[in-house]
């Protein structure tokens, strides 16, 4: 039979080629109209060689850039993704999502990979190697020392997404990963995938991409797994049945393959005792759990599935909740009145309906019947509709279905507390969740609910009054901040800015000495040999200077009137500095001492060369420590070494300098990191 001219090929990308439809493709149906609208799937795919490119051709061109290369790159991709947006929302109405929805999928996909791109040029180095904290002084003398350094890991990512996200659950996997240095092979779930191709299409036709950067499969994943090795990292969010069956690949056991997992989760919000009805708390309350409900109808993964609220508040919570629901609108998402689309498929539809089932079992449903409904759409009947089901469990403690049952639709189920504690220990019945939310006014309470239940939670979402205008939502997943959750929420841990990156990269103990780990790390190391005979490093331009240059100038004595004249000058005139036998009777001090501020600016006086030249802008200084007094009478030098250099745009970078101040004993007074804006 010829095949239908509107159903789409959604193909796979593989080893450089976008390979079609064929053996054991799958159909994949609107969620709109119930229509086979593509097909996707190949068994013939060649892992092995999918894996071969993407080890033997992306890894090393991505690893040949250094971290800003990659966040630059990150940064065009973006934005050309953001000019072909309107592809991608066209494509995602049929997966029942509407033009909200969208937003929350493709822009905010978008801007995950923007925030990736910043935080890479701003707290990555320009370089290939990442240091991963401070050094380690092991020997006595310091001729000895380690530090961590994180190098990106030598095999592929492959990433297995799940239908709700077709483009953020993408994006925000592949960020921090191309910014560590790894290929990906992505996965996405079959139900969604043809929104997922048009955005890799996109991406790959940018030519931004190095070759072998990313491939994409479309249907199943063939026997991928039994292929992958210690390089490798399986990055996973879906359902915690598919985890599990996967986690379980002994050969990913065997090679200790990395495997992260995000799973469903029992999210729950609470209104705290303070923020009864009349509160701006409780509408709050109601606002935030009516959007978690009815945005992508209720298919997030952090959605609220368990709604807590004082006992004396459990009614007014279900009427105002009520009332709003009924109030949504749900029909086709193309139409600007519809609020909630359908769900993704009508398979989805039947698995929400069977776990309303289950939770029926043990809570009386309130709002919303499947059977009578109102839908704006000419395919009401055939679409994946549903109402918000809204469920009151009146014995939370002895109920197991309400905290062990997901049903990832718009359902949620509202259960009272009597105190605290015993809303602390119903929300952390859920055995682990991506985000927990606490509704209240009160620093207290927040305080008590964080102590009791931060362990379980990989979130704790606190709103009141003061943040309402700008909080993010319950909902959100910010690129800033950890996403994931320990237990059920599979014990992953995503974005969370840098810590993100990490997961694609090892991390390695380096020892050695001070010139081995500057010449491995890039940053000068105390210890490490110095460079004093160059002409004077304020004179030359960023690129002429090299890590270990150093300036050393003084001596400058220091005296009584230099104290007095800094203090009236400053109008610091703290006993210290001015009386010698109140200052004697301070533990820390012999007599009257200097003033730091006053070390720091004769310290300046030594090392600056004051003619216009490279030198910007001094713009700060950290890691400031004072570490012995000195006196009137005593002479400090200093000593300027370039520690680190990080290009900033096209025509400065920073220069980050290694500055210690010492007596006439040669004995630290001051160590500081100084920080400068040097041109090109
Ligand atoms: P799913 O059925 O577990 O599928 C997730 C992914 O795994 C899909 O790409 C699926 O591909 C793939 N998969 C299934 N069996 C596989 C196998 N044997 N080998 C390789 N891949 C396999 O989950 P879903 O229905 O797509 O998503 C809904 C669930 O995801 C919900 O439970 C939700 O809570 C959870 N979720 C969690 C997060 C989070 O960040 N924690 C985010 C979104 C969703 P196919 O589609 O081709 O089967």
């Amino acid at each position: 039979m010829p095949k239908d001219s509107s159903i789409r090929d959604i193909h796979s990308f593989a080893a450089g080629a976008w390979i079609s439809p064929g053996q054991g493709a799958r159909h994949i149906a609107s969620a709109i109209t119930g229509e086979v609208i593509a097909t996707a799937g190949n068994d013939a795919l060649d892992v092995q060689s999918m894996l071969s490119y993407a080890s033997d051709t992306g890894g090393p061109a991505l690893r040949s850039l250094t971290f800003h290369d990659r966040a630059r790159m990150l940064k065009a991709l973006a934005l050309h993704l953001k000019e072909h947006r309107q592809a991608l929302y066209d494509l995602s109405f049929d997966t029942g999502a509407t033009q909200s929805d969208h937003m929350i999928d493709v822009d905010g996909g978008i801007g995950t990979m923007l925030v990736f791109a910043s935080k890479g040029r701003r707290e990555m180095p320009d370089a290939q190697v990442y240091l991963d904290g401070p050094v380690e002084q092991l020997g006595r003398e310091g001729r000895f020392v380690g530090r961590h350094i994180a190098t990106p890991l030598l095999g592929v990512a492959v990433h297995i997404n799940a239908f709700n996200f077709p483009v953020w659950g993408m994006l925000e996997k592949l960020a921090p990963t191309l910014l560590a240095g790894v290929p990906a092979i992505v996965k996405p779930a079959t139900a969604t995938c043809y929104v997922t191709e048009a955005c890799v299409r996109i991406m790959l036709d940018s030519g931004l991409l190095p070759a072998g950067a990313l491939q994409l499969v479309t249907g199943g994943l063939g026997d991928m797994l039994d292929h992958l090795d210690c390089q490798d990292v399986v990055s996973f969010t879906g359902s915690a049945d598919t985890a599990l069956k996967l986690r379980a690949n002994p050969r990913l056991l065997s090679r200790s393959t990395r495997f992260m997992a995000e799973q469903d989760s029992l999210n729950a919000s609470v209104l705290g005792p303070d923020a009864g009805p009349g509160t701006p708390e409780f509408d709050l309350f109601i606002k935030e759990a009516h959007r978690e409900m009815t945005a992508k109808a209720g298919q997030k993964c952090t959605a609220i599935r368990r709604i807590m609220a004082p006992q004396a508040h459990v009614d007014a919570v279900i009427a105002a909740l009520s009332d709003r629901l009924g109030k949504t609108r749900i029909g086709d998402p193309r139409l600007e009145t519809t609020r909630m689309g359908a769900l993704v498929s009508g398979a989805q539809k039947k698995d929400v309906l069977d776990k309303a089932g289950l939770l029926a079992t043990e809570a009386e449903r309130v709002f919303g019947d499947p059977g009578h409904f109102a839908v704006d759409s000419a395919e009401a009947d055939k679409g994946a509709f549903l109402p918000p089901m809204l469920f009151h469990c009146a014995d939370p403690d002895t109920a197991e279905r309400v905290h062990d049952t997901e049903a990832f639709g718009p359902v949620s189920t509202v259960m009272g507390y009597r105190d605290l504690d015993h809303a602390i220990g119903l929300l952390n019945r859920g055995n682990g969740s991506l985000v927990a939310s606490v509704i209240t006014n009160d620093s207290d309470v927040a305080r008590h609910m964080a102590m009791g239940a931060a362990a379980y939670h990989g979130r704790l979402y606190f709103n009141n009054r003061t943040s309402m205008a700008e909080a993010t939502g319950h909902g959100a997943p910010l690129p800033h901040m950890v996403h994931g959750g320990p237990g059920r929420a599979g014990g992953g841990e995503e974005l969370g800015g840098i810590r993100g990156v990490m997961h694609y990269m090892q991390r390695t103990a380096i020892q050695g000495s001070p010139d081995i780990l500057t010449a491995i790390g890039g940053t000068w190391v105390p210890g490490a040999r110095e460079a004093s005979d160059k002409p004077h490093p304020f004179t030359r331009p960023f690129n002429d200077l090299q890590i270990g240059d150093t300036l050393m100038a003084g001596p400058r004595k220091i005296t009584l009137e230099d104290i007095e004249t800094f203090a009236h000058f400053t109008g610091d005139t703290f006993y210290a500095h001015m009386d010698d036998a109140a200052a004697a009777a301070n533990p820390f001090f012999p007599g009257r001492v200097a003033h730091g501020y006053l070390l720091l600016s004769f310290a300046a006086g030594m090392f600056v060369q004051p003619d216009p030249g490279p030198v910007l802008a001094n713009t700060g200084l950290d890691s400031l420590r004072f570490m012995a007094p000195v006196q009137a009478g005593d002479s400090i030098h200093v000593r300027l070494t370039v520690k680190a250099k990080t290009p900033r745009n096209e025509d400065y970078g920073e220069v980050r300098w290694h500055v210690t101040l010492t007596n006439q004993e040669k004995a630290a007074v001051a160590e500081y990191e100084l920080l400068t804006m040097n041109a090109f």
